[in-house]
């Protein structure tokens, strides 16, 4: 049998209340070919949120072990909160030939983009500042001091915007997901990506993907 084709890093960062989850959501559910990746986290989950398909909810001494016995391929602390990407179902899926999304805050995009250099980094942007307060109050998840800290912290990520490869703006959330859809369809007909296309034809294959 022919072994599949290694799958690809996806990762959406972007500040909170930009709309990475409903983006994240709208394209999953059309794209067989995207596995999510669950992070583990040590907040508290919110109303409707699932352990093991939202998040692994787990305690901070469980996400120490993780990360001494290296099975984080990423963590971050955000607004006094551990979160990470364990390692083993990235790999899994990836070997099975599926793009994996991970969506991450900035501190781990930037170990994730160290770690596949290759990797579809995305970053979305809310169409204003202003915009992404009014989204981030209106979202009713947040007690007011954690509106605060998280617009703090959405000031500080926005100027890391750069550091991507790709920019989104979510202005109108149809043509976000739309722009994302896109940029997963391009990459995928990357030469680097498609290798049996240079062999039917014996076309030498010089750029080969580094991880
Ligand atoms: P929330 O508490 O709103 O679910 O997530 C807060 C922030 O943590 C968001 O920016 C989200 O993208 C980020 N986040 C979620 N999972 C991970 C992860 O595994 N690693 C990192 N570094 N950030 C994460």
């Amino acid at each position: 049998m022919m072994k599949n084709k290694r799958g690809q890093v996806i990762v959406i960062s972007g500040p909170s209340g930009v709309g990475k989850g409903t983006i994240v959501k709208e394209i999953m559910y059309s794209d067989p070919n995207l596995a999510f990746s669950v992070s583990a986290t040590t907040r508290a989950p919110r109303v409707g949120e699932i352990d093991g398909r939202h998040y692994h909810f787990i305690s901070r001494e469980q996400f120490n072990d993780m990360i001494n016995s290296g099975d984080m391929l990423e963590y971050a602390e955000y607004g006094g909160t551990l979160y990470g990407t364990p390692q083993k179902s990235v790999e899994k899926e990836l070997d099975d030939g599926r793009d994996v999304i991970l969506e991450i805050d900035t501190q781990g995009a930037f170990q994730i983009i160290k770690k596949f250099p290759d990797a579809v980094s995305i970053f979305i942007l809310p169409p204003s500042l202003d915009e992404l307060k009014k989204r981030l109050c209106d979202r009713g998840t947040e007690n007011e001091n954690s509106v605060k800290i998280r617009f703090g912290a959405a000031e500080r990520e926005l100027s890391l915007a750069d550091k991507f490869k790709y920019l989104v703006v979510n202005d109108k959330l149809e043509d976000a997901i739309f722009d994302v859809q896109c940029i997963i369809r391009a990459s995928r007909l990357q030469k680097t990506n498609r290798s049996e296309i240079l062999e039917k034809y014996n076309i030498s294959n010089k750029d080969k993907r580094s991880e």
